[in-house]
């Protein structure tokens, strides 16, 4: 029987590893995107093969328009055509005030995570839609609870990229929800990942834990798990749902 095929970017490290491998113990088979980090990648791939999945690592800055397409193209000739989608990989700079923001640094934030995320979903939804003759599929974005909050003193510009993020969920979903795919995300608050020590301050976590309800960050794997859900039949009547995974913050 075909398994379903998740590419996920961002996959070599963080909250898109801990989905890789949740998700090959599901039955999925597996694409592992990564930017940079190819060891790390290659060890996630070691761990799918481990749990009896069928892997790929795929190389791509998802922000270049040519990398998306050779990435889905590649996929498609490997594993073969996407079904599940997670929009995973997103960039954050150190913590700053918006009046000392270059042009640069906005710039390569909406790229990144704004029109890198959409270039993904339109391929996905190419390869998806039944009205493009696929067999429909899911996508889940990865937001933050940072578009709720707007991440004053911290990272404006990452907060609305994710505030972005939600309403691509929104729209997205009504657009193709008659073309068989269903389109969510989750919004994480405080996880434990090396994506703090980008933003400047590696323990932010442990600071932060003390004003979120539950009193803790959170794991990657909690958050693969909503994905998870979120990719699975278990969700069949979610379509632009928002589920924010954050401690109740
Ligand atoms: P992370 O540990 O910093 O990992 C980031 C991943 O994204 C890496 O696999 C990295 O690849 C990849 N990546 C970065 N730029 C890329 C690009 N241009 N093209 C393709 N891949 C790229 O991050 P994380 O904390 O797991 O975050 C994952 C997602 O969750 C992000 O969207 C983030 O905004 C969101 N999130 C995180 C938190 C949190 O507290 N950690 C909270 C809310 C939301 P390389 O390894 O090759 O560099």
């Amino acid at each position: 029987m075909t398994k379903p095929i998740a590419l996920i970017t961002g996959a070599s490290r963080g909250i898109g590893a801990a989905t890789a491998r949740l998700l090959a113990s599901s039955a999925y088979d597996i694409c592992i995107n990564y930017h940079e980090n190819q060891s790390a990648a290659e060890k996630v791939m070691k761990q799918v093969e481990d749990l009896g999945s069928r892997a790929c690592i795929i190389q791509a800055d998802i922000s270049n328009e040519e990398d998306v397409i050779r990435m889905f193209s590649e996929l498609s000739s490997t594993l073969g055509p996407v079904t599940h989608l997670v929009n995973n990989a997103g960039i954050l700079f150190p913590q700053s005030r918006l009046e000392d923001f270059s042009v640069e640094r906005l710039q390569k934030i909406f790229s990144t995570n704004v029109i890198g995320t959409m270039l993904c979903c339109r391929e996905a939804v190419k390869v998806m839609s039944t009205k493009n003759g696929g067999d429909g599929g899911v996508i889940v974005n990865v937001s933050s609870v940072a578009a709720r909050t707007g991440s004053p003193h911290e990272y404006i510009d990452y907060a609305s990229s994710k505030g972005a993020l939600d309403s691509l969920t929104v729209g997205l979903a009504c657009e193709v929800a008659e073309e068989g795919i269903r389109v969510n995300a989750v919004r994480p608050g405080v996880i434990y990942t090396d994506m703090h020590a980008d933003g400047g301050e590696p323990d932010r976590v442990d600071r932060i834990k003390e004003i979120v309800p539950l009193k803790r960050g959170g794991t990657t794997e909690e958050v693969a798990k909503v994905i998870q859900f979120l990719l699975s039949d278990d969700s069949s009547y979610c379509t632009g749902s928002i589920l924010d995974v954050s401690g109740g913050r």
